[in-house]
């Protein structure tokens, strides 16, 4: 049988097969450790940077590696197989602290943030979410108000990934809040600002190997240079942000997904009951088999999405489809994989566990299921 992406370019398929070795031999030894210590390696960040892969997508002049949106999806599939959690932070990290910041920020931001970013010597975090302020981003209460030079960000930002170790948050802020969703503004507040500050460290069911925290602003002054884009635009820039997120998110659960199915395919043949292994029952079969048509119909939604995004196509609905049938496929397979798994795939020792706690986050984040649906909905014009 031909590869399932036989359409990968030769470039692509090195850069997967090089990922699959590292994956194999930094991420997925330390996986199961940095879950239950829920610590992210920050070693990792050097790691990947000098081998280029922190700056896959990035121009080569802040110190990215070029490669395509295709290229990135198949980055975060392999990382996803390891681990969930380590793809997360790194997520967070690339595809919207960076990404925002190289799209929209300033000449000066983008030369004095991206290279040292993308070398992983920096880690940013985006803060976008509130206690009052989650699908519903127009009711962001956080205010940045210009003063003179510069401006003042007083709020709070909940859930917020990589926020213990983050260097710098790329911050949603209103800047104009009877506007509400047009009156937002994106703003880079670096961490040792006077005024800002880890109110929190948050404990999650899973992904832990990523870090979370609450952070708070109090009078916390940026200069107006510290702005991304310009202002009022914020969430127009978030959500194209946002947009090419969401292949990173399909393509995270493709890659969890696949390492459920490989550890079910080791296990139904090498589980016996009733003097058989178990994949020779039919049952098991047929669910092991839906298992990989809906890994592939993921993938290629995933890969549709990249390659229109690389063409310059329209891709907003086609990154929603492939976002939200892949997560929710993922949860589904994860599922069975614990099912096939019975009672050993239960216990915290085994992978599948953690799989089994890591899936459902790629639900909620990047617009929750209903959201994305809402939005295909809204692009067919209903
Ligand atoms: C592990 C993890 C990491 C995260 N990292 C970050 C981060 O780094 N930065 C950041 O800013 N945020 C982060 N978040 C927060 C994430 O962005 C929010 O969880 C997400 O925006 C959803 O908001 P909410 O959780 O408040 O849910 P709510 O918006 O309160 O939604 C609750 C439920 O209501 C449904 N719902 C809401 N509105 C509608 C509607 N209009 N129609 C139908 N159903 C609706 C949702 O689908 C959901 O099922 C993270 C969350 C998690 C769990």
């Amino acid at each position: 049988m031909a590869e399932p992406d036989f359409y990968l370019s030769d470039e692509q398929r090195e850069l997967q097969r090089t990922l699959r070795e590292f994956v194999a031999k930094e991420i997925t030894p330390i996986a199961a450790r940095c879950d239950a210590q829920e610590s992210f390696p920050k070693e990792v960040f050097p790691m990947l940077g000098a081998l280029g892969y922190l700056g896959l997508r990035f121009p080569e002049d802040v110190g990215g590696s070029g490669g395509t949106n295709l290229d990135y999806a198949v980055f975060c599939e392999e990382l996803a197989t390891g681990s969930a959690g380590i793809a997360l932070g790194l997520y967070v990290h690339m595809a919207l602290a960076c990404a925002a910041l190289e799209r929209f920020g300033s000449a000066s931001l983008r030369r004095d943030w991206l290279p040292p970013a993308l070398r992983g010597e920096r880690i940013g975090g985006w803060a976008f979410a509130e206690a009052g302020a989650g699908s519903d981003a127009g009711s962001i209460a956080t205010r940045a108000v210009a003063d003179g030079d510069t401006y003042v960000i007083d709020g709070a930002k909940l859930f917020i990934t990589n926020g213990p170790i983050a260097d710098f948050l790329i911050v949603v802020a209103s800047t104009a809040p009877e506007r509400r969703l047009k009156g937002l503004s994106l703003f880079l507040v670096e961490r040792d600002r006077p005024g800002f500050r880890i109110a929190r460290s948050l404990s999650k069911l899973g992904v832990r190997a990523s870090e979370m925290a609450e952070i708070v602003f109090e009078d916390c002054r940026v200069p107006t240079g510290n702005r991304i884009g310009r202002e009022h635009s914020g969430f127009l820039d978030a959500l194209h942000t946002l947009t090419l997120g969401r292949i990173g998110s399909a393509a995270f659960a493709v890659g969890l997904a696949r390492a459920a199915l490989e550890a079910t395919l080791g296990h139904a043949r090498a589980r016996a009951q009733f003097g058989q292994p178990i994949g020779s029952f039919q049952a098991v079969r047929f669910g092991i088999a839906d298992m990989a048509l809906r890994i592939e119909a993921s993938r290629l939604l995933c890969h549709r999405a990249a390659i229109a995004a690389d063409r310059g196509l329209p891709h907003g609905r086609e990154a929603s489809m492939a976002k939200l049938y892949a997560t929710e496929a993922c949860t589904r397979i994860v599922e069975r994989a614990l099912h096939y798994h019975g009672a050993s795939g239960f216990m915290s020792e085994s992978p599948v566990s953690r799989f089994y706690r890591d899936c459902k986050v790629f639900e909620l984040g990047e617009g929750s299921s209903e959201l994305q649906r809402e939005m295909i909905a809204r692009d067919l014009g209903i």
